[in-house]
């Protein structure tokens, strides 16, 4: 790649550091307009569709030669960026879009502003080059992720989706997250995500004297059984599904026997108490993978010190596997809860970012894959993807429960170490390397060409 279009990428990722989406409230309108104005300064045509005052998405379509071709997405991706809690904290202007040490540091520069650039570059070099695609290649950016996408990936799903091409043919995407090098030549691709729901359990007892607690029904004991119960099911009882631990062993690599031990639904919990004394990250991930997980994080109960508690909630963080659905939920928050089942009151509550989802995931295998592989070779000849369930969820998932095949990928420099992307995504002096910006330029522009 040409170095006058890298540097064009680096000045376009600072300009939308510089514009500080914040969301909320977003007014990602400001970010939508330094693209349009990009777009048209290399003559390339799209349009806007403002969602709420102030807040927008943007769509530009090179369309494809044959109607029976798949498509491709670049996106969803979002400009919105979480608020700087510390600034004082950071290093650098987490505004000021200041390029050292060979970093862009800025809020939102890694979650996801590098990408959103390099996309749009991506896009603009292959109309300028007068590409035809055989299917459509559409650049979908969007406001609104980082609460939940109310405003932008789902409304336009919702009220524009034509705009998308997501109706008349098959269509492929490529979003946020992924890319980072799990170990040499093996690169991470996210192929789905689990979903969320938020859930509080409410129990009753008999008000009575502290002074003569001797055989109470006292809502406290209820919600303290009910936390330990939850957590001994999710860990000890709950089905497991190996799938996607399956995926990512043998993306690794890893050697037939220790894969048939740890994708073993009986020795699973067994081998995760032995990792978990070496280094507790691989049994976490391990063990989120294979199964619903139940978190329980708020117990409120009882009014006063003297009174036996009439009342105690407890409020727990559910994260579904793709195909896990509401009555699985309560099925088996039910059967964890064992005698106080009958008694125990379920309320759904919105999630602390509000967001309420479940999870889906895309094909680990197909000519999709394929060509994305084809594209990282160029820049990495021995290449190998390891497709990856995502603990969180992204705008990803709107267009998967479209039919639409989204996967997280950006080409991250093979330095950048895993544990830096998870603490500087959202955290203090998140920044991104100037070389991966150069290599996702480079894997999307290819991915195009592979692809399409
Ligand atoms: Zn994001």
């Amino acid at each position: 790649m040409d170095n006058k279009h890298i540097e064009e990428t680096y000045q376009l990722l600072i300009e939308l550091i510089q514009n500080k989406c914040i969301n909320p409230p977003g007014d990602e309108m400001k970010s939508i307009r330094t693209i349009e104005k990009f777009l048209k300064s290399k003559r390339v045509s799209c349009k806007i569709f403002e969602s709420a005052k102030n807040r927008a998405n943007l769509v530009a379509v090179i369309p494809g030669t044959n109607k029976e071709d798949s498509g491709l997405i670049f996106g969803p991706s979002h400009v919105d960026v979480v608020p700087v809690t510390k600034p004082d904290d950071w290093k650098e202007n987490p505004f000021g879009g200041v390029i050292k040490d060979g970093y862009i540091w800025g809020r939102g520069t890694l979650d996801m502003l590098f990408i959103v650039a390099s996309q749009v570059q991506a896009f603009v070099l292959l109309s300028q080059e007068k590409f035809k695609p055989k299917g459509d290649l559409v650049l979908f950016i969007v406001a609104d992720e980082e609460t939940g996408g109310v405003w932008g990936a789902d409304w336009m799903i919702k009220n524009h989706s034509n705009e998308l091409s997501i109706n008349n043919r098959k269509m492929f995407a490529v979003t946020e997250a992924g890319g980072v090098q799990i170990s040499k030549d093996k690169f991470v691709i996210i192929n789905g995500e689990k979903g969320a729901t938020s859930l509080k359990l409410k129990f009753q007892g008999t008000p009575g004297h502290g002074s003569a607690p001797y055989s109470s029904d006292n809502a406290v004991h209820k919600v303290s059984k009910a936390a330990l119960y939850l957590t001994d099911y999710c860990d000890n009882k709950i089905p497991i599904d190996t799938t996607f631990i399956r995926n990512l062993v043998k993306g690794l690599g890893m050697n037939f026997i220790l894969r048939s031990l740890i994708t073993n639904k009986k020795l699973l919990p067994i081998i995760l108490k032995i990792l978990n004394k070496k280094d507790p990250e691989m049994p976490k991930v391990l063990h989120s993978l294979s199964r619903m997980t139940i978190s329980p994080n708020i117990i409120q109960g009882g009014k006063k010190i003297n009174i036996i508690a009439s009342e105690a909630s407890l409020e727990i963080d559910v994260r579904t596997l793709p195909g896990q659905d509401y009555d699985y939920v309560v099925f088996h928050v039910k059967k964890a809860l064992k005698e106080l089942a009958d008694e125990v009151i379920i309320k759904r509550v919105e999630a602390e970012e509000g967001i309420a989802s479940t999870g889906t995931a895309s094909p680990v295998e197909s000519d999709f894959v394929t060509a994305m592989k084809n594209a990282i070779r160029k820049d990495f000849p021995n290449a190998s993807l390891v497709p990856l369930i995502a603990s969180g969820a992204t705008d990803g998932r709107f267009l998967r429960e479209k039919n639409v095949d989204t996967y997280g990928f950006a080409l991250f420099n093979p330095e950048t170490p895993m544990n830096e992307i998870v603490s500087l995504a959202h955290g203090v002096d998140e920044r991104i390397s100037l070389k991966t910006v150069e290599l996702s330029l480079n894997v999307y522009y290819n991915l195009a060409k592979e692809f399409l």
